[in-house]
């Protein structure tokens, strides 16, 4: 089963339109010879070209939270936390222990090797493809690039056509601030995807919908290139009896109404068990009011879908509940309210694809068991949030159910945290990163053995 809204994906690669062909070889033959040289490895490269980007990022900050808005509507403070902070502490905790990262590591020799050393060594991998979405379509350019310049590779950001201003201004940025020969950003939306994925990089980084990631896989098997897939998918939130429902719903709704819901790791829908339904009801309605106000539609903070198919693939869904709150819309502004939906049909539509809008299901659930039953009958979530007091609950749902990320009384914030893995597992993707977890990923784990001939 597949949840997740995608682009009507235009075929394979090499299929599906005119490629442009010259020039994404042309830019891939410019990064490999660059990475030829060995100027990408050495640890004062690296370091040189984090921080070029964190002066792109503080030198440049204006006129990237214009291009934010004029894409997705981000109100300027999300947009700062989300897209720009975001990424700044990613690259200062990528810089605060590199070195100390690319230490090599002894390794235990066995006994009938002995005298000989062992140890582990991070050897970059080459050239670095990267793929970003529109949704978060500067964090989700530039903090895969972290990774990939810490680990000391050449890289290519194809960033997503829907966020056409944030786009051109990575297009524009990027060469006035890093290295030219050895990091690029190449526009465009199938057609220069495809041509891109026609040539032979060292690793695949896509963040997307699965359908294309099954695209992109395809493609990288061409040339045994590794993948890493950062997919998304329906994250559920299992709410219990006897929680503070004012605290879960001011959390909830933090979390789902981010970015009008156009979060791969928002809430997608709640599971209420036993009886909190109707109290969470109300509790959301309250916590929607005070964090956007009476008519969120006049709210600097609350954005805007991206997009009409979008909005109408959004609107469609609205019929699949009872209106708790929200439901207004405008399609010429693409506005869609905060939305909670109450007494929904585990079969609903509403309930069959990620939503990645800003509406919430409320399905009812009897107990713990059906709640875990819900979600294991899916497919594996990016992130599943529980609100509970139980320690028996948080320990049920560690051990029995399967997840990108779990996640107790705090939806979405755990890929702020960057001591912890990013990544899904099943439909939700494939492969990790931040923070040591982009390290390993854009690396090459090499073992070195050295046995003295005497
Ligand atoms: P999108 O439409 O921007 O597509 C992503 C990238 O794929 C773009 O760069 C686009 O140009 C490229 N692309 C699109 N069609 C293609 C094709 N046929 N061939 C080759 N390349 C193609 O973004 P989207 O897929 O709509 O993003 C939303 C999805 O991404 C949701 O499912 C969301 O959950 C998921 N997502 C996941 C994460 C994560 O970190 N796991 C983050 C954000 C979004």
């Amino acid at each position: 089963m597949s949840t997740t809204p995608s682009n009507p994906p235009a075929g394979e690669p090499g299929t599906a339109t005119a490629p442009a062909a010259v020039a994404p070889a042309a830019v891939a033959a410019r990064l490999r010879a660059a990475f030829a040289t060995g100027r990408t490895k050495p640890l004062a490269w690296r370091l040189a070209q984090l921080a070029a980007l964190r002066s792109l990022l503080t030198d440049r900050t204006e006129a990237l939270l214009t291009a934010l808005h004029s894409d997705l509507g981000k109100g300027a403070r999300e947009a700062y936390r989300t897209e720009i902070a975001f990424t700044l502490n990613e690259l200062d905790h990528t810089v605060a222990h590199l070195e100390e990262w690319l230490r090599p590591r002894p390794a235990a020799v066995p006994e009938n090797f002995r005298p000989a050393e062992a140890r582990v060594v991070r050897d970059p991998l080459g050239v670095v493809l990267i793929i970003a979405p529109w949704n978060y379509p500067l964090q989700l350019a530039l903090a895969p690039l972290v990774g990939a310049l810490a680990a000391g590779n050449a890289a290519l950001v194809k960033p997503s056509e829907l966020a056409p201003a944030t786009s051109a201004a990575l297009a524009e940025l990027v060469p006035h601030y890093l290295d030219r020969d050895a990091v690029a950003v190449v526009e465009g939306g199938v057609p220069e995807t495809t041509a891109l994925l026609e040539q032979r990089f060292d690793h695949i980084f896509y963040t997307g919908n699965g359908a294309v990631g099954r695209i992109v896989m395809a493609a990288a098997a061409r040339h045994l290139t590794p993948v890493t897939l950062e997919l998304g998918g329906k994250s559920p939130v299992v709410v219990e009896p006897g929680v503070d429902l004012a605290v879960t719903a001011e959390r909830l709704a933090r979390g789902k109404f981010l970015n009008a819901g156009q979060t791969c790791v928002a809430p997608d829908y709640v599971l209420a068990v036993g009886d909190t339904a109707a109290a969470l009801e109300r509790h959301l309605a309250d916590a929607v009011e005070a964090l956007y106000g009476q008519d969120p539609a006049t709210h600097p903070e609350y954005g805007r879908i991206v997009n009409e198919r979008h909005f109408d693939r959004l609107t469609a869904l609205l019929g699949d509940g009872r209106t708790v709150i929200g439901g207004q819309h405008d399609r010429a502004s693409r506005y869609l309210a905060p939305t909670v939906l109450a007494d929904v049909a585990p079969d609903a539509p509403v309930m069959r694809e990620e939503i990645f809008g800003p509406v919430l299901p409320i399905v009812a659930v009897p107990d713990l068991d059906a709640a875990i039953a819900f979600v294991n009958e899916r497919d594996k979530p990016l992130a599943l949030y529980a609100f509970t007091e139980s320690e028996q609950t948080k320990r049920r749902l560690t051990e029995e159910t399967s997840s990108g990320a779990l996640t107790f009384g705090l939806p979405v914030s755990h890929l702020a945290v960057p001591e912890l893995p990013f990544g899904g597992v099943g439909e939700s993707g494939m492969g990790r990163y931040h923070g040591e977890y982009s390290l390993d990923t854009f690396s090459h784990t090499k073992a070195v053995l050295d046995k003295p001939l005497g």
